[in-house]
């Protein structure tokens, strides 16, 4: 809407956000409509073969630069396509763009060798990885880790077990961050791999199915033996794995929020119409005032939600980047999705509840938002520190 108050900082980028609308559109919509309704997420096969498409077009990993394979996009681009795909509706336009399973920021960390080994591949969409970082006593807390790397020879020996690892069963690679015994009895900070799935001693354990289809696993470390090649960052990233990561983590968040609110403005459209057309009592549900309220204060929070998401993009191309912003962001964003949706859902009644309803799968899908890159609770510790609290 063009005289919405977020649209002074939305449209930043039109064109770009026009042709990726276009792909989805396109391109998208027509193999998304052949998915089975079972409101379940698209087959990985599907989702590979989008994120190769898409990166061929230059929309996925977008940020990142020419030479590595990138378009140089600024980051409030990425932003707006992030809230695009949210918006479409398409269950298959999340995988155009890189996410979890792409380019990890850890590895912009990576020597020249690992940029091009890894990293390059990730940027173009060729190769698919995954984070093991969570264990089953380090979640929120992450870096209380049991997994360890101790020094052997020349190399490492990492044991352990990590948790609810996204993407294991497809991954080419894991970037595995453990705790580090140098071996000298010294004290150092955790440590960051980058290690091949079929690596000997690496292998999955439990799967975990979750609420919208999309399965986690168990990675077990049994004497996985690697070089010093394997630590990301060479020699110098050996004890830095969380200074790296504190460096990523403002990005992560950001395409999350935007995700999020594209998510809130297809759900909020889908409540807005159908209040409009459906009929209870003889009038049309939208002149009651009961689901007018679910409706504005739904639209309230979403232009409030973008706001902010926007404003935060661009004071990291500005070069401002407070993590206490992208907190503020990924926390607004994900619990106004998660409200939205439910809104939306309670104005459709039944019909919003059934198996292969839009509502009823997002219902699911945007739960685990509150969850994923810090939990809502953390997310409020970060801004409660950055206050002084
Ligand atoms: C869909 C999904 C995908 C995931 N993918 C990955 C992945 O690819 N790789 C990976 O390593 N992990 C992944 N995870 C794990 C995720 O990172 C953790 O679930 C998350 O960090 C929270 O940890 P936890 O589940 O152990 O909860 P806990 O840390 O045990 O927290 C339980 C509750 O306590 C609250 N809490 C904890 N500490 C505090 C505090 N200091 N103050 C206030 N409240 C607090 C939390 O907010 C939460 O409500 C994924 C999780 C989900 C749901």
């Amino acid at each position: 809407m063009k005289s919405a108050p977020s649209s002074v900082l939305e449209n930043q980028h039109p064109e770009l956000v026009d042709s990726f609308e276009t792909f989805i559109q396109r391109e998208l919509v027509p193999l998304a409509s052949e998915l089975p309704e079972n409101g379940d997420l698209p087959p990985f096969d599907l989702r590979a073969y989008v994120r190769r498409r898409s990166a061929a077009l230059g929309f996925y990993a977008g940020d990142h630069p020419v030479e590595l394979g990138g378009s140089g996009m600024p980051f409030t681009a990425v932003v707006e396509l992030h809230h695009a795909a949210g918006r479409s509706g398409c269950a298959l336009a999340p995988y155009a763009l890189a996410g979890s399973d792409g380019p990890s920021p850890l590895l912009r960390h990576g020597t020249p060798e690992q940029i091009e080994r890894y990293l390059m591949p990730l940027i173009k969409g060729e190769a698919t990885r995954c984070l093991a970082l969570t264990e089953p006593q380090a979640g929120s807390d992450a870096f209380r880790l049991s997994s360890v790397a101790k020094r052997d020879s020349d190399g490492w020996v990492i044991n352990g077990r990590k948790t609810f690892v996204s993407n294991a069963g497809h991954a080419d690679m894991a970037l595995l961050v453990t705790a580090t015994d140098p071996g000298d009895g010294s004290e150092t900070g955790p440590t960051a791999f980058v290690v091949a799935m079929d690596h000997p001693g690496l292998r999955i354990g439990q799967r975990y199915e979750g609420m919208s289809g999309e399965a986690m696993f168990e990675i077990l470390l049994e004497q996985v033996r690697v070089g010093p090649e394997a630590v990301i960052g060479g020699e110098a990233g050996v004890g830095a794995a969380m200074a790296m990561a504190m460096d990523s983590l403002s990005r992560g968040r950001l395409h999350v929020a935007a995700q999020c609110n594209g998510i809130a403005e297809h759900a909020l459209r889908l409540g807005v119409e159908y209040a409009r057309e459906r009929r209870a009592f003889g009038e049309r549900i939208s002149s009651y005032q009961h689901v007018q309220e679910h409706l504005v204060s739904s639209r309230a929070e979403v232009e409030c939600s973008k706001l902010l998401t926007l404003a935060c993009a661009r004071l990291l191309d500005e070069g401002i980047d407070a993590p206490d912003n992208a907190a503020l962001a990924k926390l607004t964003a994900s619990e106004t999705a998660t409200r939205v949706v439910d809104r939306s859902l309670q104005v459709h009644g039944a019909t919003g509840w059934t198996r292969g309803h839009p509502l009823e799968f997002l219902y699911r899908y945007i739960r685990m938002m509150t969850i994923v890159e810090g939990t809502s609770e953390v997310q409020k510790v970060i801004v409660a520190q950055a206050m002084g609290l």
